[in-house]
């Protein structure tokens, strides 16, 4: 028989090493609650600096507010914040933090040592604390404002270390984290380095749109439209970005909720809607920079252990907000509100207008089907019927010559049926076969004219991991200048004006993920989005020979069934659903 538990409560330092676990999971999270601690003490510029992706070294060094001796010897008790007094606070959080429990996990997982010097007080104070255990405690000398390493991240909960990935993607994180509380909170001063090489600097901007200048391109912050709006006390402003000239990736799709970035279902999902609708376009290559403002009262903060995530007390307005707020900054737009026959109100809401013409990679929409086609079905709107199979190939799980339908599915007759293949979704399967079998770089062919591409500080330090398998599957990078990378050559599949995406997809998709660095899940998730980048699109006129081709090839390709992402190749309408409808049964 097991005795009964017995129940104890856990010493403060087990408190504060589990609670890191939430708070502090990698570098970047430490470095976040760093750097908004800097924010919240009023800095007007802070230096960050990084050793071995922050694994060896965070120090955060701000001209903020400072602490007193009192006050930094309490920063390292759990629950101790100077943010809030009471629970009604919490309605109203004005500052990153308020939970007090940052310094403390941080603590708990590193050796840390903090100077600070309050403003206006004469001399400072030094505290030096390993595994959270305070070492000494001493009056110093140093600057107003506060500087704190951390030093050997995680050396008291070595499992957590193991879970980390390769140095590249960590500080890639930390970069992110870095540019995100930048653009939150232009008015900052920002340099961060890592083993002594400045890697982001950013002088104080007078706004976000100024920053946004500092911190991108040019080129592609002037081509970004103005969002204004506003409803009662809600106000949306920030940037979108014209159809088929955005880019891919957290870098390029930022949400701010009165200036903390966050994450939010809500506001994304219909941001999604929002483009897919406008632009008929992959939203995932769309780009935001949108700053909602809303009163303190109306959005709950506290749901989240790092606080990326915000509850909006009525999701709905926020999401119509930035809905029209967008829609708004299109139709303001004149280069981009050329009407097409594509105008169509739909629904209650008001009307849609969608630019075709405009995006490089929009593909246009299919021509609505006349009332007569509809009724039956669509099967009238095929150019030719299908062909029969010649007998000699009846029996065999044969492909027949294929015609196209809506421009996007082959329709086939085989033996079981009627089968319609998604063209798209078919190429993308036998390029990614194609690619991942290919030898290392083996057909790939160099660029005759130059391609450059600007990185981010993130996107350039994902690089360093995702260059290889990229270069195995054709397509090779070279650094050009400070951010500004040349892209060497390609695979002769892909098109050159698909590179620059392609490439930010698959340095983003290098940064996701979770634990270790798996590299070859890395290079199947690169081929997919290669494929997909390469393959035919929907709504194009292909020749006979083009679909006999692709089907043929489809059906010699290792599964032969499903897309890279998933989705079905092709459907099959067999004897049994044919007579059903015709009701011969
Ligand atoms: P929180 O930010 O939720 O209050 P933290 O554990 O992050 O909790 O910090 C505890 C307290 O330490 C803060 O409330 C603040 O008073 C003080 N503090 C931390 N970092 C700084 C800093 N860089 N400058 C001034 N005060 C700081
Ligand atoms: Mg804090």
């Amino acid at each position: 028989m097991t005795p009964a538990a017995r129940i104890r409560i856990l010493p403060e330092e087990t408190v504060n090493r589990v609670a890191a676990g939430e708070v502090v999971e990698r570098p970047a999270a430490a470095l976040k609650e760093l750097i908004e601690n800097s924010i919240d003490a009023g800095a007007a510029n802070l230096a960050v600096d990084l050793e071995r992706a922050g694994k060896g070294l965070i120090r955060v060094v701000d001209d903020g507010a400072g602490m007193s001796h009192d006050d930094l010897l309490l920063a390292l008790e759990r629950h101790a914040t100077s943010k809030i007094l009471a629970v009604e606070d919490l309605s109203r959080v004005a500052t990153f933090g308020f939970r007090g429990e940052a310094l403390p996990s941080i603590a708990a997982v590193s050796r840390l040592r903090i100077e600070s010097r309050a403003r206006g007080a004469g001399e400072g104070t030094r505290l030096v604390a390993d595994g959270g255990r305070i070492v000494r405690v001493e009056p110093c000398g140093c600057p107003e404002g506060t500087a704190i390493e951390a030093r050997d991240l995680f050396h008291t909960v070595p499992a957590r270390l193991k879970f980390l990935r390769s140095d590249a993607t960590e500080l890639g994180h930390c970069l992110q984290v870095a540019s995100r509380l930048a653009l939150a909170c232009p008015q900052l001063g920002v340099t961060v380095r890592h083993g002594g090489r400045e890697l982001l600097r950013l002088a104080p901007a007078a706004d976000a749109g100024a920053r946004l200048r500092g911190y991108l391109d040019r080129e592609f912050v002037s081509g970004l439209l103005p969002v204004r709006g506003s409803s009662g006390p809600l106000a949306v402003s920030g940037f979108v970005s014209r159809p088929g000239a955005g880019r891919p990736g957290a870098d390029y799709q930022q949400l701010f909720v009165n200036a903390r970035p966050v994450r939010d279902a809500v506001v994304a999902q219909e941001l999604r809607e929002t483009f897919r609708d406008l632009f008929r376009q992959d939203p995932a290559g769309c780009s935001y920079f949108l700053w909602i403002s809303i009163p303190p009262e109306a959005v709950d903060v506290n749901v989240h252990p790092t606080k990326r995530e915000v509850r909006f007390r009525d999701p709905g307005a926020v999401r119509s907000l930035v809905a029209e707020g967008v829609r708004e900054a299109l139709r303001l737009d004149r280069s981009a509100a050329i009407p097409t026959a594509a105008f169509q109100p739909s629904g209650a809401s008001a009307p849609r207008v969608t630019f075709p013409a405009l995006g490089t990679s929009a593909a246009p929409p299919a021509a609505p089907l006349p009332a007569e086609v509809r009724e039956a079905g669509g099967y009238a709107a095929m150019s030719q019927p299908p062909l029969p199979l010649p007998a000699e190939e009846r029996g065999r799980p044969a492909v027949a010559a294929a015609n196209q339908l809506f421009g996007t599915y082959l329709v086939c007759v085989e033996p079981g049926g009627l089968v319609l293949v998604d063209q798209h979704a078919a190429h993308e399967r036998i390029l990614y076969e194609r690619f991942l079998a290919r030898a290392a770089g083996g057909l790939s062919q160099r660029m005759l004219e130059p391609l450059l591409i600007e990185l981010t500080p993130a996107e350039e330090s994902a690089a360093e991991t995702a260059r290889p398998v990229l270069e195995s599957l054709g397509v090779s990078l070279e650094p050009f200048g400070p951010r500004s990378w040349r892209v060497v050559s390609l695979p002769p599949e892909l098109d050159a004006a698909a590179a620059a995406p392609f490439i930010r997809e698959s340095l983003a998709a290098a940064l996701e993920g979770g634990a270790a660095p798996r590299v070859e899940e890395f290079r199947h998730r690169a081929a997919a989005l290669l494929a997909c980048h390469a393959a035919i699109r929907a709504n194009r006129r292909l020749a006979p020979d083009e679909t006999a081709a692709l089907i043929a090839d489809l059906a010699r390709t290792g599964n032969p069934g499903a897309c890279p992402h998933g989705r079905p190749t092709s459907i099959t309408i067999d004897r049994a659903e044919i007579e059903r409808r015709f009701k011969r049964t």
